[in-house]
């Protein structure tokens, strides 16, 4: 799962990518809104960690943009204490979610799982596909109620699947969904990492579909 975040508080800014890294996600920033909107016009994101005061072009009037232009990934706002009118605004705008600085680290990650997982349509923080579970809060992955260890990337890759059931992925959306900007991205480590899992998983967990991608399903069926 891949995060934006456009904050122009170098801490904070750091703090917070620093966080979403080490929860396991794959992070861009943006230190202004001309370069926050840029990146989210052009880069597939999971969910967007957007501050309302920036330099260039204010976090409203971005945020407007995008949802204009029907850019739909789930965006949390970042709003100055007491400022309710702000948020008003930013719901408005298209908000999903909000968070009043100064906030704790760890409630900023829990609500970006929880807008990521509430767009791609589950409830539960814990992810089933047949046999295979995943805590999304912990990264814990089990088959049959026996954990397994994954890497880094490994877990990256099934987290994507275990949003995404049911559909063919293709390798360059998981590419774009997994890696940062300034990652070096080369497409022979996808197979890599899908053979790994259906090694250290199930051989028939995740699903080849000839030139078009993958699919991950309780039921082995993909569309
Ligand atoms: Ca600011």
């Amino acid at each position: 799962m891949r995060v934006l975040v456009v904050e122009d508080e170098p801490g904070l800014r750091r703090q917070v990518s620093r966080a979403l890294s080490e929860a396991g996600f794959s992070v861009d920033e943006a230190p202004d809104g001309e370069e926050g909107e840029f990146l989210g016009d052009t880069e597939p994101y999971d969910a967007v960690v957007l501050d309302l005061g920036l330099p260039k072009i204010d976090g409203i009037t971005v945020l407007k943009h995008w949802r204009t232009a029907g850019r739909d990934m789930p965006v949390l706002i970042l709003t100055a204490r007491d400022g309710w009118n702000e948020k008003v605004a930013g719901f408005d705008a298209g908000a999903d979610d909000y968070l009043t600085k100064p906030f704790h680290v760890e409630e900023l990650l829990a609500r970006v799982r929880a807008l990521i997982r509430r767009s791609a349509g589950h409830a539960s923080p814990i992810l089933e596909c047949g046999p295979v579970s995943l805590d999304t809060r912990a990264g814990k992955v089990t088959i049959d109620g026996a954990s397994v260890t994954l890497t880094a990337h490994e877990l990256k890759v099934l987290s994507y699947f275990m949003h995404h059931q049911d559909r063919v992925v293709s390798q360059t959306e998981l590419i774009e969904h997994i890696y940062d900007q300034d990652f070096d991205r080369d497409s022979n480590t996808i197979e890599v990492f899908i053979a790994r899992l259906r090694k250290k998983l199930a051989p028939d967990l995740i699903k080849t579909h000839r030139g078009r991608g993958y699919s991950m399903s309780a039921t082995g069926e993909g569309t």
